[in-house]
């Protein structure tokens, strides 16, 4: 049985990884750690994990755990990641995995040597639509890709507001929320690297001054791949959506870019709709916890890795540095 810690007595955990943990038959929340000892012990009590600790240091010296899963605050996920590593903790950590590229190289650097996994939880990679969307890609379903389109902006509810509207020094703004995962998702579902990136940001009311609730933009793949994005926290009535045109059809994904395990799959061709049958939907997050414990056991892969998390974040500054200079910014390399 797998022993996992929490480091963070967050939402994301609560709503989503504490569950996914919980229904897997190898493995269990051991204990959670946050900043405040009153809230941190509540929290415990109302999710039903068994110890609390107020020190990230405590947790680490639990032995009942193997695994941490790191869902704190953006600018807090880099401390911990280290001192996991170095304590011998495997690290499932949230996106983006730092707030700056050397942060996240170091974060690579640290657990490959002390021989710990580090994954990235970018969990729409897990949802069976971008899979199969991925596999139609590979075979042929619709010839060359050319262009690719992703419709990201939805009505940041005001129980996630918080950090991510008023406060930059904890990683807040659309860019390093949303963007991140439109990054992570067109690589996986493309099998490409983006090359660079152009993009306008605007603040339209939700977010304090200093960070932007909405963003748009293009990335050029190395593969000749052009992908626009639109990525907001203020669209209350949008579809979400991920398209793909190649040479010989069209590939449409409505309502797939949610935490939910939903959305459907259309294949154009020739001015035909064919639904397509992904398989059955399962879980994302339970799916991104599963991969998890078997690249542990037996030596697999995380859903996303460290380096998919570097990737993903170094598409997103390279969108907020194009914002800020009105360049094209080229994305940089591992
Ligand atoms: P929360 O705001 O819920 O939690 C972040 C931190 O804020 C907690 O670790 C906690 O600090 C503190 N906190 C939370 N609630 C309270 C409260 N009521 N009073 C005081 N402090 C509080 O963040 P989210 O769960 O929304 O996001 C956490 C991370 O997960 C981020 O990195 C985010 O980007 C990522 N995320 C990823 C998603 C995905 O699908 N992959 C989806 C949502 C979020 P402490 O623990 O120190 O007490």
């Amino acid at each position: 049985m797998l022993g996992w810690g929490l480091i963070g007595a967050s939402t994301i955990a609560r709503e989503h990884i504490i569950p996914a943990i919980n229904s897997q038959t190898d493995s269990r929340v051991v204990t959670v750690t946050g900043t405040d000892p009153t809230r941190v012990a509540r929290y415990a009590h109302e999710q039903g994990i068994p110890r609390a600790f107020d020190s990230v240091a405590a947790l680490l010296a639990d032995p009942a755990v193997d695994i941490v899963y790191i869902s704190t605050t953006n600018d807090r996920h880099y401390d911990p990641a280290l001192a996991a590593a170095a304590a011998g903790k495997h690290v499932l950590c949230e996106k983006p995995l730092a707030l700056s590229l050397d942060q996240a190289r170091q974060m690579i650097a640290v657990c490959n040597s002390a021989g710990v996994v580090l994954g990235t939880n970018h969990h729409l990679r897990n949802a069976v639509t971008h899979r199969a969307l991925r596999q139609l890609l590979a075979d042929g379903a619709i010839g060359t890709p050319l262009a690719a389109r992703v419709f990201h902006a939805v009505h940041l509810p005001p129980r996630l507001q918080g950090w991510r509207v008023d406060r930059p020094d904890a990683g807040g703004g659309v860019v390093l929320d949303i963007t991140v995962h439109d990054a992570d998702t067109l690589r996986f579902v493309l099998a490409d690297e983006v090359a660079e990136v152009t993009a306008l940001t605007a603040n339209q009311g939700m977010a304090s001054s200093e960070l932007e609730d909405a963003v748009m933009g293009a990335m050029r793949f190395r593969g000749g791949v052009l992908a626009q994005f639109h990525d907001a926290f203020t669209i209350p009535h949008a579809h979400t959506g991920f398209e793909i045109h190649g040479s010989d059809g069209s590939l449409y994904g409505v309502d797939v870019m949610t935490q939910a395990p939903q959305g459907t799959i259309t294949l154009r061709r020739d001015g035909n709709d064919e639904l397509i049958d992904p398989g059955p939907h399962e879980d994302l997050y339970a799916r991104s916890v599963r991969l998890f414990n078997a690249a542990v056991s037996v030596d697999g892969q995380p859903a996303a890795t460290g380096e998919d998390g570097f990737r993903s974040l170094a598409i997103a500054l390279a969108v907020r540095e194009s914002a800020l200079t009105g360049r094209a910014v080229p994305v940089e390399e591992l």
